[in-house]
């Protein structure tokens, strides 16, 4: 049964360590009417996180106002990839509220064109433009315009879009029609036909589209597969004008492709004027100690769509993509009345400052190696409840099942989880089985193991009772 919000005080054992502090029942008594407000005034897709104010963050903790603190694993869902509230943002932010417009359209300011020019600068050399939106969904759509009207410009046929199951690219129309998930885009009655699903390939873990149960290196033969399937359907592959990808499959993952999968993709679409597409909103910025996950796989890409951990803060996304690509619309065809705000630049900017000072893509690559021995030895302890460990970085899951099967076991998940944040590490409910920690990039080692071994005794402690 997937996680529902109560908002019932439990008493729990007090914590006091050196990065965790819990001195209060959960939810705080206090607390409640703040959360009966939300649950009155907001929608209740809303409700889904674990009721807890977040009154501070700072570095790799958050506060609420109670004298409680926990270590983030969340990062906000994956925003905070410099730190939460880090003073050279902070005062970036500052002195730009002081000297500068809050608000400007498209007029231009520097700050904009410092960070247009910072995004070109430490991107792939072949991504030489880059376009500011606010949310992550909106530089799907924006892609996914560019990626139409290329095809269109190349052939009126070429309006195909390929996208992978398992997928996610966010709520907007265009991002959930990617989404081959009925659940989610039920309400689009009219949907994209030219917009096409093949199987992802993972490999492995009981997943794998084609059967195979085992790891196998077999992602160019699966892409093959799928290629030959959607021809098999009738589709004409010489009308597909791009193809969307996420760096890794983040809904239910972190889910990486394999190397072979990337050569044949990058060939493919060599050999037949397609773009590839790769969403990086969820695993760019040093997540997967890459500044984009994609560099992992050894190719260049056409588009990237970028968003959370930009700017480690405030509402920015961005589209990167080539010249010829993005100069497609005309002036005014593709623009946004918020595009480039400048307090969301001088955050930006500041966070990029933030990872590149602080060598935060290192940092991450070296602790995802102590956060996979870890979780390597927690899967050991329980093999038949883990089925699958995945991450590089500072992004790895637990997938848990129920025993005997590869089911995944969601109530282990929100009980692990829930435990967890009793003990003061601060995680996100997935409702699919796993346990997904992301902590800001700039997290001590120290804190890490710390946060990792609590998990590990809340997963001891769920066990031990069932
Ligand atoms: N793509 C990916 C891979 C994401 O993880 C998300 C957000 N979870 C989105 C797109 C949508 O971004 P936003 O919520 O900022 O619109």
């Amino acid at each position: 049964m997937a996680y529902k919000c109560e908002l019932i005080p439990v008493e729990i054992d007090k914590v006091d360590t050196k990065y965790r502090k819990i001195c209060t029942a959960l939810p705080v008594p206090e607390s409640i009417p703040l959360f009966e407000t939300l649950q009155k005034y907001e929608p209740r897709s809303m409700g889904m996180q674990v009721p807890v104010i977040w009154d501070k963050a700072e570095g790799f903790q958050v506060y609420d106002p109670y004298g409680n603190c926990w270590i983030d694993f969340t990062s906000g869902i994956l925003v905070a990839n410099c730190g939460h509230s880090h003073p050279h943002v902070k005062k970036a932010l500052k002195d730009h509220i002081d000297n500068n417009p809050l608000h400007t359209y498209l007029f231009a300011t520097e700050i904009r064109a410092k960070l247009v020019k910072k995004l070109v600068e430490i991107t792939p050399a072949n991504l030489t433009k880059a376009f500011l939106l606010s949310t992550g969904s909106e530089s799907v759509e924006a892609a996914l315009k560019l990626a139409k009207l290329y095809g269109l410009r190349k052939n009126p046929q070429k309006k195909g879009i390929v996208s992978f199951t398992g997928c996610f690219h966010g709520r907007t129309m265009g991002s959930q029609m990617l989404s081959p998930s009925e659940e989610g885009k039920n309400w689009i009655t009219t949907l994209d036909p030219e917009i096409y699903h093949i199987p992802f390939p993972r490999c492995g873990g009981g997943e794998c589209p084609w059967g195979n149960d085992k790891y196998v290196n077999c992602g160019k033969v699966c892409f093959e597969k799928s290629l030959a399937q959607l021809q098999e359907k009738s589709v004409d592959l010489k009308s597909i004008a791009a193809v969307f990808i996420e760096g890794f499959q983040g809904y239910r993952g972190p889910i990486f492709w394999p190397n072979d999968f990337a050569r044949a993709m990058r060939k493919w679409a060599d050999e037949n004027e397609i773009l590839i597409v790769v969403d990086e909103i969820q695993s760019g910025f040093g997540r997967s100690g890459k500044l984009f996950t994609y560099m992992h796989y050894g190719i260049d890409v056409d588009i990237v769509c970028c968003g959370k951990g930009i700017s480690s803060s405030l509402p920015l996304s961005a589209v990167l993509a080539r010249a010829d690509i993005m100069d497609i619309p005309g002036p005014g065809q593709m623009t946004s009345t918020h595009t480039g705000n400048p307090l969301c630049c001088a955050a930006t900017l500041a966070s990029i400052e933030v990872i590149e000072n602080e060598n935060l893509i290192e940092a991450s690559a070296k602790k995802g190696k102590l956060v996979h021995d870890m979780f390597k030895k927690i899967q050991a302890k329980y093999p038949e409840r883990i089925n699958m460990i995945t991450g590089r970085g500072l992004v790895h899951s637990l997938f848990f099942v129920k025993p005997g099967t590869n089911e995944h076991d969601i109530e282990l998940e929100n009980e692990v989880v829930l435990r967890s944040i009793q003990k003061g590490v601060m995680l996100f409910i997935t409702n699919n089985g796993s346990v997904k920690i992301c902590p800001p990039l700039s997290i001590t080692e120290e804190a890490l193991i710390d946060g990792i071994d609590v998990i590990s005794e809340s997963l001891d402690k769920c066990l031990a009772k069932s």
